[in-house]
C-alpha cells in the first residue's frame, strides 16, 4: 500500500488526533507505514512493546499456542495461565493471581478486592485514597481513582471514595485518612503524570502508614512493572511488600494482557465477585510467559539499567547544551524537562523528520517521556540521541 485514504479513516470514532500515516510493519526499534518512510519508535505503543515490535519469540509463541488452543474459558484451567501465575507468584511477593485484558481492568479489580477486604476485615472501609496527577485507567472507577486534571468532571457522578492526596507528601496522606478509609494505591513511577518518581522515604514512609493503620497499599505496575524501570517491579527499587499490584503493558509485550496480583490474606474474592470471558486467556498467557522468561533471563536486566545510564546521560548531555532543566525518571521510564512548552512541536517535527523518522512523546508541553523497547540496541538508542539533538536546535530556533 502506498497511498493513504483519509475518507477511511471517518469509519473510526474520532477519539484522538491521529497523524495521517499508517503503520504497516514493525521490526524491533523500528516502525514503517504506508509509504515505506521507517520511524525510530522510543513510544513502543506506550512502554508496550518491551521486547520491541515483533519480537521471534512473541511469534513463535503466538503461533505455537494458536495451533493448540486458544479459548476453552475460563470456568477451566489451561496451562500457560498456569504457568505464567506461578512464574509471577515465584518471583514477587504475591501469592495469588488473576489476569485481565487491560490495566484499567485489572485496576478495576484491584479496587474491587480492596473494598472486598474492606467488608470483611474493617467494617465495610471502602475508601481508597489515590495521588493527584495519577492514571489508572479509563473506565468509569479508575478515572474517578486517577487524579488527572479536569477528570472529576468528565462522567458525572464519579465514582464515590478516591480523596486524593499529593505524591511525596506523607502528611497529605495521613490527613485523608478516616474510619472509612481501606487502602492507599499508588504508581512508583507516575508516567502520564510525567514521570515522577516516589521518593523513597515517601514509599517507605507510605509502607509504614499502612501497616500502622491496617490498611491495603496497592502498586499500579501497568506502565513501570516488568523491568522498564530497571528492576521486574518498580516497588523493588524501594525494598518494601506491597498488599495488591496490578501490571499491564509490557507483560503482554503487546497482546491484551494485564494482571491483578495479591498476598494470600487479602485474596479474599469469593465466588461470583470476579471474572470476565478472556482473563487468563491461553493464547495471551503463552505470550505472557514468552516475555517473561525472556525479561528474567540472566542479563536482561543488566542490559536494561546500561541502556539507562545511557539514555540518562545523554539526556543530561542534551539538557546542558540546550540550557534545558535536566532529566528524571527510573531505569527506561524517562523524560527531558525542556525550557518552555514546545514538546508537541518537538514530536511532530520528529516524526515529519526525513528520510527517517522519530516517534517521540510529550505528556506535557514542556517535557518529553522515553520509553524505548528494553532491549533497544546501544546503536539505536545513539541514534535516537543524535536525531533528537538536531530536533531540539532545529525546534528551539
Ligand atoms: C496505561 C496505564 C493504565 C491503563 O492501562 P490500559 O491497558 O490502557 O487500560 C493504568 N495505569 C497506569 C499506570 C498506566 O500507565
Amino acid at each position: 500500500m502506498s497511498s493513504f485514504n483519509v475518507q477511511s479513516t471517518k469509519a473510526l470514532m474520532d477519539i484522538t488526533a491521529r497523524p495521517e500515516l499508517v503503520f504497516v510493519k514493525g521490526e524491533g526499534s523500528w516502525l514503517e507505514d504506508h509509504a515505506g518512510k521507517r520511524y525510530l519508535d522510543v513510544i513502543q505503543g506506550w512502554a508496550v512493546n518491551c521486547l520491541g515490535h515483533n519480537p521471534k519469540v512473541m511469534l513463535d509463541a503466538l503461533s505455537k499456542q494458536s495451533q493448540l488452543l486458544i479459548n476453552p474459558s475460563p470456568a477451566f484451567y489451561n496451562q500457560p495461565s498456569l504457568d505464567l501465575a506461578n512464574c509471577l507468584v515465584n518471583s514477587s511477593v504475591f501469592n495469588r493471581v488473576f489476569f485481565a485484558n487491560s490495566g484499567a481492568e485489572a485496576n478495576e479489580g484491584a479496587i474491587k478486592l480492596a473494598r472486598k477486604w474492606g467488608q470483611k476485615k474493617r467494617q465495610g472501609a471502602y475508601k481508597i485514597i489515590t495521588m493527584q496527577n495519577s492514571f489508572h485507567g479509563r473506565t468509569i472507577a479508575t478515572m474517578s481513582a486517577s487524579g488527572k486534571e479536569g477528570w472529576d468532571k468528565k462522567f458525572p457522578p464519579q465514582v464515590d471514595g478516591f480523596p486524593k492526596a499529593i505524591m511525596n507528601d506523607l502528611d497529605s496522606v495521613k490527613a485523608l485518612i478516616d474510619e472509612q478509609t481501606v487502602a492507599v494505591m499508588l504508581e512508583p513511577v507516575q508516567g502520564e503524570g510525567g514521570v515522577i518518581p516516589a521518593t523513597p522515604e515517601f514509599m517507605q514512609g507510605l509502607r509504614a502508614l499502612t501497616k500502622e493503620k491496617g490498611l491495603l497499599l496497592i502498586v499500579d505496575e501497568v506502565q513501570t512493572g516488568y523491568g522498564r524501570c530497571g528492576t521486574l517491579f518498580a516497588h523493588q527499587h524501594y525494598g518494601i511488600a506491597p498488599d495488591i499490584m496490578t501490571l499491564g503493558k509490557g507483560i503482554g509485550g503487546g497482546v491484551p494482557l494485564a494482571a491483578l496480583l495479591s498476598t494470600e490474606e487479602v485474596s479474599v474474592f469469593e465466588y461470583g465477585d470476579q471474572g470476565g470471558t478472556y482473563n487468563g486467556n491461553p493464547l495471551m498467557t503463552a505470550v505472557g510467559v514468552a516475555i517473561f522468561d525472556a525479561l528474567t533471563a540472566p542479563g536482561f536486566l543488566e542490559s536494561v539499567n546500561a541502556r539507562a545510564e545511557q539514555l540518562s546521560q545523554g539526556l543530561l548531555t542534551l539538557s546542558a547544551k540546550y540550557g534545558l532543566k535536566g532529566e528524571r525518571g527510573l531505569g527506561l521510564l524517562r523524560a527531558l524537562i525542556l525550557d518552555g512548552d514546545y514538546g508537541n512541536d518537538l514530536v511532530l517535527a520528529a516524526r515529519e523528520r526525513a528520510p527517517e523518522g522519530l516517534l517521540l512523546n510529550a505528556p506535557r508541553a514542556n517535557l518529553l517521556r522515553f520509553m524505548p523497547a528494553l532491549n533497544i540496541s546501544e546503536d539505536d538508542m545513539n541514534t535516537m540521541l543524535v536525531w533528537l539533538d538536531a530536533l531540539i536546535a532545529e525546534v528551539r530556533k
